[in-house]
């Protein structure tokens, strides 16, 4: 029997799109790579060059000024650049990470608010959901959010979040419930500037040092009251896919976490006394 055939094949327009991209790699991208790496230096020629061709974060939908690009493109994007230059596909990587949670889940007025800058390339997005003691286990977060009147106030640590200072946004992960478990978790967009919210030193990395990472720091972050900025809000009478935090959490997870298949068990540590359960 012959196997001379295709079994799955990328559609034209994909095809055409990774043929670009790969030029623009090559051309614009792959000349910075090695320096960015060596110096840990944020790409900037390779965000230039990617905002230009509207390449950054190709994900956002038409409807919020971006490309409207299917999973598939935004994946060949990413590819080409981390072919060229492995820091700097993270910018439409976590772009996309970011941004993740208000698509699915963010308010109008959210998507409103966030988007378009984004897909202008005037801002980039983080996703902060990682903490000294909730990598894997991402239920285990203990960053929190305490209403106040119409807004939040968010104390905790978030660790190794991407792109972090160079970003404008950052979609934090927070308890607001804690005596709802995985359920009492909530999504808020934090902007770099916000009272009570820093940053930590440069981690010193093996690889991909291009691309920042950094601790985030919440010392009673006040989230302006006059700004939408609860990704899944419970209230009564609120727009919210029911649900949908809990999906946001998974998400981030899932992309990010180091998989070991069958053997990670979520909410139970990894070895017995981790949390101090077991003599
Ligand atoms: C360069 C870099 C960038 C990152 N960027 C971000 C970011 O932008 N935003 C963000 O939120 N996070 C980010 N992270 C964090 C990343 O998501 C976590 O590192 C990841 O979730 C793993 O968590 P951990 O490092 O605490 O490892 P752990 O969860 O402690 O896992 C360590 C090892 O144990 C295994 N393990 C875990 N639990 C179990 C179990 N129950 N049973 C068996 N084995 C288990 C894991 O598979 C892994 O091999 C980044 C990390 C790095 C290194």
């Amino acid at each position: 029997m012959s196997l001379d055939f295709t079994a799955y094949a990328l559609s034209e327009e994909h095809e055409a799109l990774r043929e670009s991209v790969r030029r623009l790699a090559d051309d614009k991208i792959a000349p910075h790579a090695a320096r960015v790496d060596e110096l840990s230096e944020f790409p900037q020629e390779a965000h230039d060059a990617l905002v230009k061709a509207d390449l950054h974060a190709v994900h956002i939908p038409e409807d919020y000024g971006g490309a409207g690009a299917d999973a598939l493109a935004t994946a060949i994007v990413i590819e080409e650049v981390a072919r060229a230059c492995a820091s700097s596909s993270l910018i439409p990587a976590v772009n996309k990470l970011g941004t993740v949670p208000l698509l699915l889940a963010g308010s109008p007025e959210l998507k409103e608010r966030y988007l378009p800058p984004v897909a202008r390339g005037e801002a980039m997005f983080s996703c902060a959901l990682s903490e000294p003691e909730a990598g894997s286990d991402a239920a285990a977060i203990r960053t929190r959010a305490v209403r106040d009147g119409n807004t939040f106030v968010l104390n905790g640590t978030k660790r190794w979040i991407t792109n972090a200072g160079v970003s404008r946004y950052y979609t934090v992960i927070a308890v607001t419930d804690p005596r709802a478990g995985p359920g009492g978790i909530s999504a808020f967009v934090v902007e770099k500037d916000d009272p009570g919210f820093s940053f930590g030193a440069l981690e010193h990395k093996l690889g991909i040092k291009g691309s920042p990472t950094r601790e985030l720091y919440f010392d009673n972050c006040v989230i302006p009251a006059a700004r939408p900025h609860q990704v899944h809000d419970r209230r009564p009478g609120a727009r919210h896919r029911p649900g949908s935090a809990r999906l946001c959490r998974r998400l981030c997870a899932g992309t990010q976490a180091v998989r070991q298949g069958d053997r990670r068990v979520p909410g139970r540590p990894v070895h017995a006394g981790r949390h101090g359960d077991e003599a």
